[in-house]
């Protein structure tokens, strides 16, 4: 008999999320990163994310994210600690863009709440705002900020008070099946169990070598400034807020104490690898952040007080992948979050828990599936 049930590979968003899961069932989990937990080197850090439910890339993600604010509600009263605040979330764009036209589109196929707001009605209801005449909002009451340092951490916190043994800067050299089980070597040594779930997040490909799925790592820039006019951008008067606008697509998060005004660009950032990622900031990305903040958001581009890289990993169709091993059924792995997932480490984490034990899940995750990728379009640098 092994000594663990799981492994998991990847301690991140949703590694984190597994283990919990895992070991809050009974299981004997294993889980292993080759960094030191609350680092900064893969797509988890970085103090603040968006969770929204009129999902706008696709009405099949609201179950989902249904479920993630369940979870995480749970989660905050296992912990006793708290993770998600709920602000408000603007979606800005053309009235027949893909964003306002797709959060519409899941809003009232899931009868979520919101409203339609005109540029002079979202400029009397939050005065941060200046659309253009060509732009609209729906604003959704339920969207809100995750704090994803503490998400991770209290995953793994609980992950550890329900039995599992967790590793930190301990890296996965490779995998191997090893009769119905799995067995996975280390920079430190090698690991025998019944179950393997990778979740190596802008590493994924490094884990899934075989699979050779069309994944594009993304160097991404977040500036937070000081707002000159502070009075209009604390979380009370300024929601959340996610931008489809001729200069491209945008995403802002109200200044918090201490974090000033978050902003940052999700349609474009440099190719590139989790070892060969640029970690400097240019002046050149900081105005051009300001140049668009300074149009739309007048008042939020003060001084800047630091400047973060983070890394996306696209899938061709900007949908995530979670699935099983197509030759391996002891093995599961979620990845190609895009820049969205992190809102769903919850329920990604029961997902892949579920997989795990059951080779099933009650959630519709067939649209994730590895299938519907073309492999012939691998983009690793
Ligand atoms: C700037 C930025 C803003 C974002 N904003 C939002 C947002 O507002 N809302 C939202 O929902 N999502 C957002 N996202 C996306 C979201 O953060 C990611 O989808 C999510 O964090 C991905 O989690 P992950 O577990 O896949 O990866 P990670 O959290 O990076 O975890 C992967 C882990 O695997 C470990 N690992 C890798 N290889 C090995 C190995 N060989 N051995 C052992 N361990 C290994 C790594 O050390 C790492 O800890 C944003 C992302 C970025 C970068």
């Amino acid at each position: 008999m092994t000594p663990h049930d799981v492994i998991v590979l990847g301690l991140g968003g949703m590694g984190s999320a597994a283990a919990y899961q895992l070991a809050s069932r009974g299981r004997r989990v294993l889980g292993l990163d080759a960094f030191e937990r609350g680092h900064a080197r893969g797509s988890s850090h970085g103090r603040t994310r968006i969770i929204r439910q009129a999902y706008y890339e696709a009405p099949e993600y609201v179950p989902l994210v249904q479920r993630a604010y369940q979870l995480w509600r749970e989660l905050e009263v296992e912990s006793g600690r708290g993770l998600l605040r709920i602000t408000g979330g603007l979606n800005v764009g053309r009235p027949d863009g893909a964003l306002v036209a797709g959060a519409l589109t899941s809003a009232r196929q899931h009868g979520l709440p919101y409203e339609y707001l005109e540029p002079t009605v979202v400029a009397e209801r939050f005065p941060a705002f200046r659309l253009t005449d060509d732009l609209v909002a729906v604003h959704e009451p339920e969207a809100g900020i995750l704090e994803p340092e503490a998400c991770v951490g209290v995953h793994l916190d609980l992950a550890a008070r329900h039995g599992a043994d967790l590793r930190h800067g301990e890296r996965a050299r490779g995998w191997s099946v090893d009769g119905s089980g799995v067995r996975v070597d280390t920079d430190r040594g090698a690991y025998t169990a019944e179950r393997l779930v990778i979740a190596a997040g802008p590493w994924a490909s490094e884990l899934l070598v075989d699979l050779q799925l069309p994944l594009a790592v993304q160097r991404v820039v977040n500036i937070h400034f000081e707002p000159i006019r502070p009075e209009l951008f604390g979380p009370d008067r300024c929601p959340v807020h996610i931008w489809e606008i001729p200069e491209g697509q945008y995403y802002g998060i109200p200044a918090l104490p201490e974090q000033g005004v978050k902003f940052g660009r999700h349609d474009a950032g440099e190719i590139c690898n989790p070892h060969t990622i640029r970690r400097d900031v240019d002046a050149e990305e900081i105005e051009a952040l300001r140049t668009v903040l300074d149009r739309y958001l007048p008042g939020a581009a003060g001084d800047v007080k630091w400047t973060l890289t983070c890394m996306y990993t696209n899938t061709p169709d900007r949908h995530f992948v979670i699935d099983r091993h197509p030759r391996h059924d002891q093995v599961v792995y979620a990845c190609g979050f895009s820049g969205h997932g992190f809102k769903f480490a919850s329920v990604v984490g029961e997902t892949l828990a579920d997989l795990a034990t059951d080779g099933e899940t009650r959630h519709p995750i067939a649209f994730l599936s590895a299938g519907r990728l073309d492999s012939s379009v691998v983009t690793i640098p």
